[in-house]
């Protein structure tokens, strides 16, 4: 598999009057073709003006919103699902507590509240049995709405973590969305890798972890989960946990479920270190069981602003937003390297 990268030099003359240069990779995806642009040296410019969370505000939100947060309350006082999708109302998977949206973005859309009993703003606090409880009811919320309807198969399970996330209840929780219309960016990669199978015979996932195995940007193993920063993000410091030979949430094993659970856990503990607390996890997952041959199910997570008074929301700007294209401050490897050693 080869990993393309095309480097460029800007020039400038800085108000000093020196001449200056700047190195800027960009690199592409080797399934999509989407690029990711590497300059290091905005990395004092993020320093600068995007700065660290704020401890202080983020412990008085912790406080202020557990008074009157719905979801630690969720068990008296929440929604309750239709009897002839849940006879008892609610699901339980251990802490974890399932229940619909009250604002439903499609047929089927649940928050899964991860521990119901543990009101926690801090990511390390969160922990992966918690995590994995989430992921046990995901499952297992995919695979009833499609038992209900079998037209009910395109899902995305996702979680916004803290208000520059997009997160409106700070209450850890995942949402799981279920519906009959294709979610177009799961369908453009189960597609890219159709189609990779069809043009070479191999397997796109398997190949890119017997790339990236052993290399700068692998991290290490949770259980049969493979875990690594993208060769080229879409998003900013983002990881990957590859569940390789399962296509779809409907049919991952107990084993996946706990490797994807483990590792988010481990990501976001690192991003809580570098003084970020926001963040994204999203479950890309074939809407069709027993594709593992030719796609795999797999997390992506990625940090988002620091949690303070007026943060600079730096990456959701026109590049991404409709370029398709973002820019990075610090190299993929970089913050592997820094994972791998806490792994
Ligand atoms: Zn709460």
């Amino acid at each position: 598999m080869e990993l393309v990268s095309v480097t460029e030099q800007a020039t400038l003359v800085d108000p000093a009057g020196r001449p200056g240069a700047q190195t800027i990779e960009h690199r592409s995806d080797p399934l999509t073709g989407v690029v990711a642009s590497v300059n290091l040296a905005l990395g004092e410019k993020a320093r600068a003006f995007v700065g660290t969370a704020d401890p202080a505000l983020l412990d008085d939100l912790a406080e202020k919103s557990r008074a009157s947060c719905p979801f630690c309350s969720a068990a008296e006082k929440g929604t309750r699902y239709d009897p002839a999708f849940a006879p008892e109302g609610q699901l339980r998977f251990g802490g974890a507590l399932a229940m619909p949206n009250l604002f439903s973005k499609c047929r089927f859309d649940s928050v899964v509240i991860l521990d119901v009993a543990n009101h926690v703003l801090r990511p390390s606090a969160i922990g992966a049995a918690a995590l994995a409880d989430g992921l046990r009811a995901a499952a297992e919320l995919v695979r009833r709405a499609r038992a209900a309807d079998p037209a009910m198969v395109h899902h995305l399970v996702g979680m916004n973590f803290l208000p520059p996330a997009g997160s409106s209840v700070p209450h850890a929780h995942f949402q799981v969305h279920v519906r009959g219309v294709p979610y177009s960016g799961v369908t453009r990669l189960t597609e890219a890798s159709a189609a990779w199978r069809a043009r070479t015979g191999r397997d796109f996932w398997g190949e890119l972890l017997a790339a990236e195995r052993g290399g700068p940007r692998f991290v290490g193993q949770a259980g049969p989960v493979a875990w690594l920063a993208a060769f080229a993000p879409v998003h900013q410091r983002e990881f990957w946990g590859v569940v390789p030979g399962t296509g779809s949430l409907a049919e991952v094993d107990e084993a996946g479920l706990q490797g994807l659970a483990e590792g988010i856990s481990r990501v976001i503990s690192l991003y809580e270190s570098m003084g970020v607390h926001a963040f994204n996890v999203a479950l890309l997952s074939s809407p069709v069981a027993g594709r593992g041959g030719e796609y795999s199910l797999h997390a992506r997570v990625c940090s988002r602003p620091p949690l303070k008074a007026l943060y600079v929301n730096y990456e959701t700007w026109f590049g991404p937003m409709y370029g398709g294209d973002e820019v990075h401050t610090e190299a993929p490897e970089a913050y592997a390297a820094r994972l791998r050693e806490r792994w």
